[in-house]
């Protein structure tokens, strides 16, 4: 690690604790431990997760780290300072409730930082480094790991809230990426870790098409595939607050969806199936999935699902799967 780098982790050592200090403990973090009281948070979560709050003032981060010797030209760097148009600085994440986003090793690398008043952006994050790559890192792994290990099952969510919400709910093998959709950096460090992954996206159009697009990716690495079974428009976070851990357990990830019988809902919307050509179409793109599929009762179960709702015959559908599969090696 550089000279640099290790001063910026330091810098975010430092504010790590201090925004907490201030949400837990001090009047000018009030409206941040008040904000997380109501969305349902316990003392223990905001201790485990060190949320934090900034206040409200454009030089106080700047003045904090000052006496202890940063520089201000490397707290831009860290993406802690706004640097103005007239050169002048500001605290990034003034007035916002903070999520430190940890390393592997637990060490804080960057801040997301939520708005508790009606503000554009909702969420804002440290910008990118050298030290924080969204793409590279995923929310609350290094807590996360033991639990993805006992389960063999990984959970990924959209959002910080919801991985926080769910631990604290006792579901514990949970992460998020950060505000992005899921890279094959990404995918590829969980392959290392579990061979499932259960997307539990919000549930709704956005949701279903980075569920789309997450599992692409997740199965091209060689996951197992879930798709959790969230309804009604919720996310996680709000699922869990009003119907509690036990539901969320038994009705949304034991009762998730094989990702074949998401895929073939999905699929549906780009095809007029009551037209003959579009159907064809439908059946031979849902094939080139289901080739992947290493099981091979999977595979014969949506075989007779399609040869049923589609009236072709078994062994047509049988031959047309291992050409795709001799295809593939
Ligand atoms: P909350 O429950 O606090 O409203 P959420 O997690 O449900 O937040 P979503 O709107 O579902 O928020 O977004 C999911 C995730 O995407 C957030 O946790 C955050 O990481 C990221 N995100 C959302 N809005 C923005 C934004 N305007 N800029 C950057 N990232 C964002
Ligand atoms: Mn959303
Ligand atoms: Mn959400
Ligand atoms: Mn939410």
């Amino acid at each position: 690690l550089s000279k640099e780098n290790q001063s910026i982790l330091s810098a975010y050592e430092w504010l790590t604790k201090l925004y907490h200090h201030l949400l837990r403990y001090t009047k000018d973090g009030r409206e941040g431990y008040n904000y997380f009281k109501n969305r349902g948070l316990d003392d223990e979560t905001i201790e485990v997760f060190q949320l934090g709050f900034a206040p409200n003032a454009k030089d106080f981060t700047r003045d904090f780290l000052d006496k202890k010797g940063f520089h201000q030209q490397l707290l831009v760097k860290a993406g802690l300072l706004s640097q103005q148009d007239d050169n002048s600085v500001t605290d990034r994440f003034k007035g916002r409730v903070i999520f430190p986003i940890r390393n592997h090793l637990g060490k804080t690398i960057g801040f997301g930082g939520r708005a508790i008043i009606d503000q554009d952006p909702k969420y804002l994050n440290s910008s990118e480094s050298e030290l924080f790559q969204k793409g590279k890192i995923l929310y609350n792994f290094d807590l996360a790991k033991k639990h993805i290990r006992k389960k063999s099952e990984v959970i990924l969510f959209e959002g910080y809230m919801d991985v926080i919400a769910a631990y604290q709910a006792d579901v514990k093998n949970v992460i998020a990426t950060l505000g992005t959709s899921l890279t094959e950096n990404q995918a590829k460090l969980l392959k290392r870790y579990v061979d499932t992954v259960v997307l539990c996206y919000d549930a709704d159009n956005a949701g279903v098409e980075a569920t789309y697009k997450a599992s692409m990716i997740l199965r091209k690495v060689g996951c197992h595939v879930k798709v959790a079974n969230l309804r009604d428009d919720m996310d996680p976070d709000t699922f869990i607050k009003e119907h509690g851990a036990e539901a969320f357990n038994n009705e949304v990830i034991k009762a998730s969806n094989t990702f074949m019988s998401f895929y073939m809902r999905y699929l549906k919307k780009d095809y007029n199936l009551s037209l003959e050509g579009d159907r064809i179409n439908y059946i031979e793109n849902i094939l080139k999935q289901l080739a992947m599929i290493e099981s091979p009762i999977e595979r014969e179960y949506y075989l007779k699902e399609l040869s049923n709702e589609y009236d072709i015959s078994l062994e047509t559908l049988t031959d047309e799967i291992s050409t795709h599969r001799e295809k593939m090696g």
